[in-house]
């Protein structure tokens, strides 16, 4: 049986966004997301009971998300109600609450539909060296919550720069940190690139397909390959392990749940544990959405991201998969998703 708790994270992020007066002593700092279809938004994370969830912060006072303050504990009011109590907010220790998770670059080339990174713009742009992404791992490393390390970039010129850069990066964390886990979102053109991801020290790798089936991904994706993503996700299996590599999957593109559960069970079957995200759409990404699709996405229902969720478990299970046993990344995080055999 789903918990209550787990009903409301997928409410939660069916919602998406809350308003937080500016009455509100926050414990922590707003993160500022600079990849993903959450880029360039502020948001928080919250806990409570098993769940965890990220949301992002609304200037709008109408906004069906409140955050109460009540002799210091946080409630979090829907449409008007309290719907949950004793909330706790959680500090990031870059990015996620568990883990640093750094972006190199804040510019994509590749001009995904969904996502809310710009283009470069063609003016110098503040991207994140290695030695300076390597300050803010060293920072975090002092928050007790601190158990991983994951990167990801957009790739402001070539997939084999953007590489080059981030595996500079694993090398030097690994020789800092010895046994941390290392998680790297990255692109694979060149398949040599995984091995040498592997023996710089990374231990986790997520590779995105983002839409199912093909056709899909070529509409939201107009600069990558398919074809080459599939081949990328199996060589990284074959030298990360089965159960070190994930994918996400974007529902709300106008895809039926047929076609997501044969995305979950193509990539489990591989080997990969796909990760579900219920499409964000904001300023950035709608314009390019409708044009890519012929319409406005809107934000997938709890109902369907759980209904998703257990098909998702049980596709984990035939297949001898855990999505709980990865340690970096969303999965670690928790907050973006309905993890299975967390949240369901
Ligand atoms: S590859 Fe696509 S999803 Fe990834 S950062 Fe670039 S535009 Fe965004
Ligand atoms: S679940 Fe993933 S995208 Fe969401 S905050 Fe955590 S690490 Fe970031």
């Amino acid at each position: 049986m789903t918990s209550e708790d787990t009903l409301k994270k997928a409410k939660l992020l069916e919602i998406g966004e809350i308003f937080i007066p500016k009455e509100i002593d926050m414990p922590c700092f707003a993160s500022r997301s600079t990849a993903g279809p959450d880029a360039g938004f502020g948001s928080h994370a919250f806990e409570f009971g098993a769940a965890r969830v990220k949301l992002g912060v609304t200037k709008d006072q109408g906004a069906r998300l409140r955050l109460k303050q009540i002799d210091g504990s946080f409630s979090i009011y829907l449409d008007g109600d309290r719907y949950i109590e004793q909330a706790r907010i959680l500090p990031l220790a870059a990015h996620a609450p568990n883990q640093a998770f750094v972006n190199l670059s804040g510019e994509c080339r590749m001009g995904c539909a969904f996502c809310s990174m710009p283009a470069p713009s063609g003016k110098p742009q503040p991207s994140l060296s290695a030695e300076r992404a390597m300050r803010i791992i060293s920072i975090s490393s002092r928050q007790k919550e601190f158990e991983a390390v994951a990167m990801t970039s957009g790739i402001p010129e070539s997939v084999s720069r953007t590489n080059g850069e981030m595996l500079e990066l694993v090398r030097e964390v690994r020789r800092q940190f010895a046994r941390i886990p290392i998680g790297v979102e990255t692109y694979i053109e060149d398949l040599g690139d995984i091995l040498k991801f592997r023996h710089a020290g990374a231990t986790e790798m997520k590779i995105n397909v983002e839409a199912w089936p093909e056709e899909r991904f070529g509409k939201v994706c107009p600069n990558r390959d398919f074809g080459s993503t599939i081949a990328a996700l199996e060589k990284a299996v074959e030298i990360f392990g089965r159960g070190k590599v994930t994918s996400n999957i974007l529902a709300g593109l106008g895809e039926t749940d047929d076609e997501i559960i044969e995305a979950l069970n193509h990539l489990a079957g591989m080997g990969v544990i796909p990760n579900v995200r219920g499409i964000r759409i904001g300023a950035a990404n709608a314009p390019k959405l409708e044009k890519a699709l012929g319409f406005v996405p809107e934000r997938v229902k709890a109902e369907r991201l759980l209904a998703l969720g257990k098909e998702h478990r049980r596709i984990l299970e035939m297949n001898g998969l855990d999505a709980s046993k990865f340690d970096t990344m969303c999965f670690s995080c928790k907050c973006c998703d309905i993890v299975p055999m967390i949240d369901v």
